[in-house]
């Protein structure tokens, strides 16, 4: 039996609903090896619907193709891809070289699709390239070559994996007479090492050379006419052995994606860029997150006592109280004195805000809290204008004024918390009236402060400074013990009751169920509490924000990401056809995409990474200006899962396409140009 035999051959194309095209009627043909047919035959009279049989690109065929007794109508997709990869070598009028890729990679491809090893391919591929003259070229891209020498660069990539069976469809269609001379010499060639060399031909000249010519009218064979034989010499190509049923891997798709995109830089960088932006959102967006999560609880914890839970009256729309202006806001004034309980004063006059009183009732009720293990009663109130520390005949106006005790010493700045006839005050105040906040410690001063719409005047000895913080809000304050505060309000026969509760916990790790019991019955929290929840609201609202701008860009750039790929398969279309005629399964394409899609996604990821830590540092810069705090916390882990994000979200954009380039029919793909 002869090597290759073809057997009442038909082929019907379909062209609409129930009607076909027969290109071929019954061929019976037997090739051998050692032979060099030519097939000649008018335009559209079959002969590359012949070829594309013969090489396994077109499956569609009724009547019984046979190669090296194996039967093709057995074959599955594993059967044609190792037929490829083996038995066949293709080179076509127009060459068919991937311009992204050098000489040596067009060669290597096959090899590469094998996972053959590097050394071994580039070994073989420098030698049929020297076979064939083009050792000192190999590292050019076609582009830089001329019609003859990409011809046989060509001819190298159908030789490299040494098949048994050559198809050349019309290899010297594009060439000049002297160039096509010169690739007939190594087709001959090629046939001396024993293939069977099968090759279409419009041309007579070219035919004369063959040993056999084939000739092919309107899909049928008008005449099969022998003319000699060449004479057989050794394989010109020494291969060892054959690399069989291994794959290409992972990294040689992404080698081949990269020289892809190498060659389409500009748009890459673009595409990246775009990509960039929505992940970018989400890390400024995290980064910001975490900043003032960190920025929240640091404040909180440097003042305030983890047992304690400041409490107030619920605000009574009727008084002058107002919500914004009310009390020391980030500035604790915890007290322990036992203020007694007296009749309700009258309301505070203008100018003035404090917070209601405590009645008997409330005390009762936040005493019965579960876990309060301790109630303490202060007083804390905020003016404007009209308390002033007065110093050598001079005022100097401050606005809170609260009771000491429970305060953490961790915000005093010089000297100690005050004794009885002692006050603490802020830096602000300490610098104006002494130059220095040091110096104005020990200093003998008048506070006059107003305590429920009476003005009281005492002499104090400045004990120590305390800083009011960066916050905003932070009011410059004074400070006395309870025992002072009681003295002075003795003093002058008033009776005040506690405005400010602090509940003391059990345990650190019943605060916040105290907090949580306290707003259930109708109490405000600390100001700092209310303070904190509204930069958690504003941060929700910046969250919102950039969500909509992250999703709304990651969108976009899936989109984006989507049509490139698309119009990526379609430039690539000849290319996917070479790939599939060299034995490239549906697998090696779809992983070759997304390979290509997974690149994108990291450089859009890594991109987005790299802005987003621009952004977060002089953003950070601004914010330390203002507020003097980093508001911008990027950690490691949010630039890992904006990467990670970025290249599923390629991935998943590139699914589509992958998909589309790996079904593509080889037959269909080559026609392309
Ligand atoms: P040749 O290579 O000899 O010029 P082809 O084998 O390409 O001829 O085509 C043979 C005939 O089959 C032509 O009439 C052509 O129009 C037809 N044909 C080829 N491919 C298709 C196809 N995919 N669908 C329908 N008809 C086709
Ligand atoms: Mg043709």
């Amino acid at each position: 039996m002869a090597f290759v035999e073809l057997k009442n051959l038909n082929k019907f194309y379909p062209i609409s609903g129930s009607e076909d095209f027969q290109a071929l009627k019954d061929v019976n043909l037997s090739l051998d090896k050692g032979e060099l047919v030519s097939i000649v035959g008018e335009s559209g009279s079959g002969k590359s619907t012949l070829m594309n049989l013969l090489g396994g690109l077109d499956s569609q065929f009724s009547g019984e193709i046979t190669i090296d007794g194996q039967n093709m109508s057995t074959f599955k997709e594993k059967d044609f891809v190792n037929y490829h990869k083996e038995k066949i070598g293709f080179v076509f009028q127009s060459f068919n070289l991937v311009s992204h890729l050098s000489v040596l990679d067009n060669v290597t491809l096959a090899m590469t699709l094998s996972n053959v090893d590097k050394k071994t391919r580039v070994a073989r591929a420098r030698e049929v390239l020297k076979q064939l003259g083009l050792d000192d070229q190999y590292k050019k891209k076609p582009s830089q070559l001329s019609g003859g020498q990409k011809q046989r660069v060509a001819i190298a990539r159908a030789l490299v994996n040494d098949p048994d069976i050559i198809i050349a469809d019309e290899p010297t269609g594009a060439l000049d007479s002297q160039t096509t001379d010169q690739v007939l010499d190594i087709i001959q060639d090629i046939a001396k090492t024993g293939k069977l060399v099968i090759m279409v031909t419009h041309s007579e000249k070219v035919a004369a050379r063959s040993t056999r010519v084939v000739t092919i009218d309107d899909g049928k064979i008008i005449g099969d006419i022998r003319q000699g034989e060449i004479a057989l010499h050794e394989n010109l190509l020494e291969i060892q052995q054959k690399s069989k049923s291994k794959n290409l891997t992972f990294f040689a798709a992404i080698r081949l994606a990269l020289l892809n995109m190498k060659e389409k830089l500009a748009r890459n960088i673009l595409i990246a860029l775009g990509g960039s932006i929505g992940i970018m959102s989400i890390i400024v967006m995290l980064s910001l997150g975490e900043g003032v999560n960190d920025y929240l609880t640091e404040t909180m914890n440097a003042n305030v006592n983890p047992l304690v839970s400041e409490v107030r009256m619920p605000i009574v729309m009727e008084t002058n109280n107002s919500e914004n202006a009310d009390s020391s806001m980030m500035i604790m004034t915890p007290a322990g004195a036992e203020i007694p309980a007296g009749s309700a004063p009258s309301g505070p006059p203008a100018g003035v805000t404090q917070s209601d009183p405590f009645g008997e009732e409330d005390l009762e009720q936040l005493r019965n809290i579960p876990h309060v293990a301790e109630v303490n009663l202060a007083y804390s109130s905020l003016t404007i204008g009209s308390d002033n520390v007065i110093y050598e005949g001079e005022k100097y106006a401050f606005m809170n004024f609260g009771t000491t005790s429970g305060m953490t010493d961790s915000n005093i700045l010089y000297g100690a918390f005050p004794d009885e006839g002692e006050i603490l005050i802020t830096e602000g105040v300490a610098n104006q009236m002494a130059g220095t906040a040091e110096e104005a410690l020990g200093k003998e001063v008048t506070v006059d402060v107003t305590i429920d719409g009476e003005s009281l005047e005492k002499n104090y000895v400045i004990s120590g400074i305390y800083s009011a913080g960066q916050a905003i809000g932070a009011f410059e304050s004074v400070y006395m013990s309870a025992e002072s505060f009681e003295t002075l309000t003795a003093e002058n026969n008033l009776e005040v009751e506690p405005n400010v509760i602090y509940l003391v916990s059990d345990d650190p790790e019943n605060t916040q169920a105290i907090k949580d019991e306290v707003a259930a019955l109708g109490y405000r929290g600390s100001s700092a509490d209310a303070l904190a929840s509204t930069f958690t609201q504003m941060l929700d609202i910046f969250t919102y924000i950039l969500s909509g701008v992250a999703g709304i860009s990651l969108f976009v750039s899936a989109i984006m990401i989507l049509t490139v790929l698309y119009i990526s398969v379609v430039e690539r279309t000849q290319e996917i056809g070479v790939i599939k005629a060299i034995g490239g399964r549906k697998k090696d394409i779809r992983r070759i995409f997304v390979s290509e899609s997974f690149l994108i996604g990291l450089f859009s990821g890594i991109l987005g990474v790299g802005i987003a830590y621009l952004i977060t540092v002089v953003g950070n810069i601004v914010v330390e200006n203002l507020f003097d705090t980093a508001i911008l916390n990027m950690t490691p882990a949010f630039a890992v899962f904006g990467i990670v994000t970025s290249v599923i979200i390629s991935m998943v954009a590139g699914l589509m396409p992958a998909q589309k380039a790996a079904g593509l029919d080889p037959v269909e793909a080559l026609r392309h140009d």
